[in-house]
């Protein structure tokens, strides 16, 4: 099969590797419709991470080829959208909603599913099968549910967006785009996106941003404040990773406010006195995808959302170098790779 091999930095190619097979009874192997590329994989790509002859991707759709013995949930011929950390789902951790730190996790940025095909560990635990096979159209937005869409939503959770809720959200990657959606579908009052993209904007409103802040770090925090009669907002989204961004989110949320932070943190260093200065709650981390997917498929399945809306260039697997080089350069928002 075909998939996308990160030699070092910079260096993403297409090329053979071996078909993947089953090797736990309870493994399927999913033939992939749709991949795509994380704001995360520009990490190693931009070499704050390090890389080496790495098989790429985590976030994928598609039919299900082979199931292991053990396989109940999902059998041969569906269509699925699984999680990016596979998980068995019955572990204590996984029944308290945390599959991303389930006690038998497989990240599966370790396979790589920027591929024809993929062995899906765990698989009745990480895969959902939609009721049927998606029209073609559908199929970005259920692939948009196996991280970004999944992940904003969790962002959006931990930080309690609802009703009666100002929602800010720090980041305006496909995440934060995301992180609206989800404040929007959760009730939100307003929802606050900061971005000083014009594109990126237009996007945030379509999604359900009822205000935008271009400026970032202390002012973007003092235009937040105005906006919220002086006391900051009650809910932040952060969907970056940077010192700077994480420090914006704190200080933007009132006190007793929370801060959902879902970028992933590169020397993100917080200081205590700020921390107890701000008195806030703060939850994040990778998120638990698979809490939300059922929901979030019969959502996209009954076309009440459409986060597909965030993949902005599509391109076959064979161009990925191109769709890394058009992330990596913000040409694109989020590049889905057919297969
Ligand atoms: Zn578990």
């Amino acid at each position: 099969m075909r998939g996308v091999v990160m030699y070092a930095p910079g260096d993403v190619r297409v090329e053979d590797r071996e078909d993947p097979t089953l090797v736990e009874p309870t493994d399927a192997i999913v033939r992939l419709t749709a991949t795509c590329i994380c704001g995360s994989d520009l990490w190693p790509y931009r070499g704050a991470e390090p890389v080496d002859h790495q098989p790429m991707g985590h976030e994928y759709v598609g039919v299900v080829e082979q199931a292991g013995d053990g396989v109940r949930d999902v059998a041969v011929g569906d269509f699925v959208v699984g999680s990016f950390w596979a998980s068995d789902n019955t572990c204590e951790i996984c029944r308290s909603g945390y599959q991303a730190y389930c006690i038998h996790r497989v990240l599966m940025g370790t396979i790589g599913t920027q591929a024809e095909k993929v062995r899906v560990p765990l698989a009745d635990g990480t895969l959902v099968a939609t009721p049927g096979q998606p029209d073609a159209d559908l199929v970005p937005s259920l692939l948009a549910a196996s991280d970004v869409l999944g992940t904003g939503w969790f962002a959006a959770v931990a930080a309690q967006a609802g009703p009666g809720r100002t929602v800010a959200v720090v980041g305006d990657g496909a995440v934060g785009l995301m992180g609206v959606l989800a404040a929007r579908e959760l009730g939100a009052e307003r929802i606050i996106a900061m971005s000083r993209h014009a594109e990126r904007q237009a996007l945030a409103r379509s999604f359900g941003a009822t205000d935008i802040v271009t400026e970032r770090g202390d002012a973007g925090v003092a235009h937040v404040r105005e906006l919220t009669g002086g006391l900051g907002a009650h809910s932040v989204i952060e969907a970056v990773g940077t010192q700077e961004s994480m420090m914006q989110a704190i200080h933007a949320a009132r006190p007793g406010g929370h801060v959902g932070f879902v970028g992933v943190a590169h020397g993100v260093s917080l200081p205590g006195e700020d921390l107890f200065g701000a008195g806030i709650h703060l939850h994040g981390g990778p998120a638990p995808v698979r809490r939300f997917l059922p929901d979030l498929v019969r959502r996209i399945w009954d076309r009440e959302i459409e986060p597909g809306k965030v993949f902005d260039l599509t391109l076959p697997l064979e161009d990925a170098a191109e769709g890394y080089r058009a992330m990596d350069e913000r040409r694109a928002v989020k590049v889905l790779l057919t297969v």
